[in-house]
């Protein structure tokens, strides 16, 4: 048994085997083969699985996005099935005795010649197709085969590092765990372990990628940070039985349904929940949460590989609305920027991404972009209760033009006769220090605050929230980002706004009390804290 310690990000114990996550980009090596017949074989199983995943693509994209938008992925399956591709694939491995890997590889790179070379802009348009599908099936003969998976189902996905971009690709149905190299806590990757309800380790350190291989049996310890590789029988059981407890423990949780968020002595504040995407509807309405506190937009636009469509968005965010059913939601305008890039947003360089180009700077540079989203999230509105809210604010100037594009969209939308309801409420995120020092003047412009206190920790201490060398010096129980919250609030409640936090402070239980005296009102966590958070608001008295 082999044991490799990091941080754990999200408790848990989850028992499969290991993927590794290798990137597209790693080279594809020439090897000679004497079985070629195998190699074949390797093409035509992983060409298999790359079709059914294709379909399920596909069907979800006509659901979620329409015929027009899930069109390309059938084009993807025809591509998949072409006689001449599949011909060169054969081809090269027979007559040159080369691994499956690299003859896919260089029938990618002609076909992508051949279609980069032609005169017609739609068939150029081809190559990025071919290497999208060659890609999948580079990927797919680099699984680990599903036979082999069969007994523990899902995988546990080791990675150096995963990008925010690169986790909102991966099969979440797939996943039974993170475990990586580098990372930090507070980065989007462990933030969406957390929302997806899945065990995750970071920090594990670069040598224990040499040490493992697709297809080992592996423990996953989120509590402990410790990942067992190969692990011997006495262990398994062991692991087996802290599974059982905290499943046990977390059912238990679930007597809390339908309960209120109330303290002993009669103070309620509303418990909401964080997504990312809407396949984690379930697990808010699983774990009871009264709402929708963020829904990180942002990950609609990684997810893409061009700007989503004012069409593709209403269809997501009126999703949303109807599951929740009348509760609020509340949808954030995106944050891209920092850790989360886009290529088609073709943003340069920065010396220092997390001070750069970001969130609503890139809205307001970019009126265009920010007007279909709120156009399609305006459109949406009729569907539920919606609450719009801008990140990144720095001043009353910014949010100013902010409310004056959403009045644009609104009267524009009025004179094309859309419907839209009357009642979405405008927040704004208090996650820079000085909107918090401006509380007072941004109160008045807005419905609700919502504190961002992972980037509010990060600005505040000088913390890049991306460094896990700085995570000693990063406390966000410090005193001035306790402060900060506690003004906010106040300056919120003298000019009848409300407030919430939908930062990862929001579910520490240590800090509950804390913000109940405040008098914060709304908690927004990833949505298997929600019952925990429950669980410590039903337990507090304030009056003492
Ligand atoms: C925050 O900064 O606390 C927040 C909720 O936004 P994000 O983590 O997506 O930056
Ligand atoms: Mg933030």
């Amino acid at each position: 048994m082999k044991k490799f310690t990091g941080r754990g990000v999200y408790g848990g114990i989850a028992i499969g085997r290991i993927t590794v996550f290798r990137r597209q980009e790693i080279a594809v090596r020439r090897m000679h083969v004497e079985d070629t017949a195998q190699e074949l074989e390797r093409v035509e199983n992983a060409k298999h699985r790359a079709f059914s995943q294709l379909q399920g693509i596909y069907e979800k994209a006509l659901r979620e996005v329409g015929e027009d938008n899930a069109r390309i992925f059938e084009i993807h399956m025809m591509m998949l099935e072409d006689e001449d591709y599949n011909e060169s694939i054969r081809s090269i491995i027979e007559s040159q005795s080369v691994n499956a890997e690299y003859a896919v590889a260089a029938t990618s790179d002609n076909f992508k010649e051949m279609f980069a070379s032609m005169e017609d802009a739609y068939m150029q348009a081809r190559a990025a197709d071919v290497a999208d599908i060659s890609d999948r099936l580079l990927r797919n003969l680099r699984t680990v085969p599903d036979e082999q998976l069969q007994d523990q189902g899902k995988m546990i996905i080791c990675a150096d590092d995963l990008a925010p971009s690169e986790t909102v690709l991966l099969d979440k149905s797939q996943v039974l765990a993170f475990v990586t190299a580098h990372g930090s806590s507070n980065s989007h990757t462990a933030i969406l372990a957390r929302n997806m309800n899945i065990p995750a380790i970071i920090g594990v350190g670069e040598e224990f990628l040499m040490e493992i291989s697709d297809g080992d049996k592996a423990i996953v310890d989120g509590f402990t940070g410790e990942l067992l590789v190969c692990p011997d029988e006495d262990t398994m059981q062991e692991m087996l039985k802290k599974q059982r407890e905290d499943e046990e423990k977390k059912s238990l949780l679930q007597a809390l349904r339908g309960k209120d968020n109330i303290t002993l002595d009669g103070q309620r504040i509303n418990i909401y929940a964080n997504i990312g995407s809407t396949e984690q509807i379930g697990t808010v309405l699983l774990n009871d949460a009264d709402g929708i506190g963020l829904f990180r937009s942002e990950f609609l636009y990684l997810e893409s590989r061009d700007y989503p469509t004012e069409e593709q968005q209403f269809l997501v965010y009126k999703k949303v609305l109807e599951s929740m059913a009348g509760k609020k939601v509340i949808i954030r305008t995106m944050d891209i920027g920092a850790d989360k890039q886009a290529d088609y947003f073709g943003l340069e360089t920065e010396e220092n991404p997390a001070l750069g180009m970001r969130a609503v700077r890139i809205c307001l540079t970019r009126p265009e972009v920010f007007r279909t989203q709120l156009r399609a999230l305006y459109r949406a509105s009729v569907y539920g209760n919606l609450g719009i809210m801008f990140p990144m604010i720095t001043s009353t100037a910014e949010l100013t033009q902010c409310l004056a594009h959403c009045e644009a969209v609104r009267e524009e939308l009025r004179q094309e006769g859309a419907e839209i309801s009357q009642k979405v409420e405008l927040g704004v995120m208090i996650e820079t220090p000085a909107a918090a020092l401006i509380s007072d003047l941004l109160a008045p412009m807005v419905d609700f605050f919502s504190v961002g206190t992972n980037d509010l920790t990060q600005y505040t201490l000088a913390c890049d929230r991306q460094n896990p060398a700085l995570e000693p010096f990063c406390d966000p129980h410090h005193e001035a980002i306790l402060r900060l919250i506690a003004m906010s609030a106040e300056h919120a409640h003298r000019h009848g706004a409300w407030i919430g936090i939908c930062g990862e402070l929001a579910s520490d239980t240590a800090l509950t009390e804390a913000f109940l005296r405040m008098g914060i009102d709304e908690l927004s966590v990833s949505p298997p804290f929600v019952l925990k958070v429950r669980e410590k608001v039903r337990g507090l008295d304030l009056s003492q």
